[in-house]
């Protein structure tokens, strides 16, 4: 085993300690620690972090430097290219070895190629090891050693490997730290946090960091797992984990989350399965991520790219603002705004709007989650808006298209969901809180509305505009049909 005096580790998205495949390795290989973040949000053009996910790395920096120091060390900050920074640092501290956990987006892979060349031309040796995903994306491949592009054989694939994941890693006790601190700047400098203050909303939601994410963990394995397959449909309801912006940044890490699910009582057994299946789910979009990495600008089915979609702005910022009139999608836009998160079954619900009634781009969607939300992530999210907008793999057909108020009566049956997001609407029945524009003008007055000033009329008719949206799909995908006709 090859010794080095001292090692880089550089922090990315895996800010934790514990099961951390980088840090161990440094501590196996290594006599001194580094710990490294570098800000270079360029290489991650076009998708560098959005204002919402800055506001989280920020937090999440200051508490990944808050438990190094801990454990007597701390986190050197550098906002420079990778490369620069990482040669700099090497070079000030002796280092001959830089750990990171492997990212599998189109352009962190090649900027990681980039730094890797220049840093092999010093003799400097780059580990990538493998701490955000629970089996690498290259490892997953069909009998005939194609990607799938289908999910249930690809979960059974990665529940394969998956039964092999072997023991993780605690947090180390002590980090052996240098003699000599490198330079570094302040967080604050990175201006990751707004000026004006539009972030209180988040900061009552979340609280950032390895000691929350683990925490969440537990209390998720206590008590929501119990009735996770009824409840995880039920936006009114703290039915889920709410672990994804913590798995995004790596405060916790995927098979710390599995290993945690995988055993447990017998009764809650099939409750567990299913919460693995949708942690599947994470590992199959960055599986098509790293296979297919034209998706986030390109249907992954060529044949969407012939759909021509609207460019009303009005409509937009409407659904963007959470005033389309519609409720359910209301609620989901205006928890987004708030939070910085929405719940899954509200997130494909106004997607579906976006998409298939007022009939815009998918990518228009996408680019606002992007901004908008704390867990926004390439692969989850190019994934979901593909699938909703039936142009990916395994996604729905494009012909079954949500209806918002069908929706909202099933799963938000009570209307909790939307009286917290919604207000206005509070004191309408729940009988007419799915459509209020359908609600007699008895049942209007006395809950103090007048429609169209105190709460929008529906922006689009959606019966006509799932029809419209259908055609527009049946001409995009079988022209030849259309012409004939
Ligand atoms: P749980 O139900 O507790 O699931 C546990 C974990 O499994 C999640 O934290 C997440 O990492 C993973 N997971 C669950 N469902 C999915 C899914 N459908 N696809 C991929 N991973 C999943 N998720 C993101 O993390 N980032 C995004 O940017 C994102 N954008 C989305 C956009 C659209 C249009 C849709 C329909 C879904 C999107 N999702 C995204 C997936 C999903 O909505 C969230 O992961 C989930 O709501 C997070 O809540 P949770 O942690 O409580 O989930």
């Amino acid at each position: 085993m090859t010794t080095h005096a001292v090692a880089l580790v550089w922090f990315r998205r895996d800010l934790r300690l514990t099961d951390n495949p980088a840090l161990q390795h440094a501590l196996e290989h290594a006599r001194h620690i580094v710990p490294v973040y570098v800000h270079a949000p360029e290489e991650e053009a076009p998708w560098q972090a959005g204002a919402a996910s800055r506001w989280w790395l920020h937090h999440s920096l200051a508490a990944l430097d808050g438990s190094l120091r801990k454990h007597g060390s701390r986190l050197v900050l550098r906002q420079d290219s990778s490369t620069a920074a990482l040669l700099a640092l090497a070079k000030q501290t002796g280092a001959t070895l830089v750990c990171c956990n492997a990212l599998y987006e189109p352009a962190t892979l090649k900027r990681d190629a980039l730094v890797r060349r220049a840093l092999d031309a010093k003799g400097i040796e780059l580990a990538a090891l493998h701490g955000n995903v629970l089996v690498p994306p290259e490892r997953v491949k069909t009998a005939g050693g194609t990607p799938y592009r289908v999910f249930t054989p690809f979960l059974r694939a990665l529940q394969k490997e998956a039964a092999r994941i072997e023991k993780l890693s605690k947090a180390p006790r002590k980090i052996p730290s240098t003699t000599q601190w490198p330079d570094g700047i302040e967080l604050a400098r990175l201006e990751l946090i707004p000026l004006i203050a539009w972030d209180t909303g988040i900061a009552a939601a979340w609280k950032p960091g390895e000691a929350t994410a683990l925490q969440r963990v537990r209390q998720f394995e206590r008590r929501a797992i119990h009735g996770y397959i009824e409840g995880r449909d039920q936006p009114g309801i703290d039915g889920t984990s709410r672990l994804s912006p913590h798995l995004h940044f790596g405060e916790v890490g995927p098979r710390q989350v599995y290993v945690a699910l995988s055993s447990g009582s017998a009764q809650s057994e099939v409750q567990r399965k299913k919460f693995l299946s949708e942690l599947g789910w994470r590992e199959f979009a960055h599986h098509l991520l790293y296979h297919y990495p034209h998706t986030p600008e390109q249907p992954l089915d060529a044949r969407f790219a012939r759909i021509r979609w609207s460019r009303d702005k009005r409509r937009l910022e409407a659904w963007q603002r959470g005033r389309t009139g519609i409720p359910i999608v209301d609620a989901g836009m205006r928890e987004l705004w708030r939070t910085g998160w929405m719940h899954n079954r509200v997130r494909m619900i106004v997607a579906s709007l976006l998409t298939k009634n007022l009939h815009i781009d998918w990518r228009v969607g996408a680019r606002w989650f992007w901004d908008t939300l704390v867990d926004a992530d390439l692969a989850n999210n190019t994934l979901g808006w593909q699938w909703v907008a039936g142009c990916g793999a395994d996604a729905a057909p494009y012909f079954r298209i949500f209806n918002p108020v069908l929706q909202s009566q099933r799963f938000d049956t009570d209307g909790d969901y939307i009286r917290r997001h919604v207000p206005e609407l509070a004191r309408l029945p729940t009988r007419w809180l799915h459509e209020p524009w359908a609600a007699p003008p008895d049942a209007l007055r006395t809950a103090g509305l007048v429609l169209g000033r105190d709460y929008p009329l529906p922006i689009v008719d959606l019966k006509l505009s799932r029809e419209e949206a259908l055609r527009s799909y049946r001409a995009a995908l079988e022209p030849k049909r259309q012409r004939k006709g």
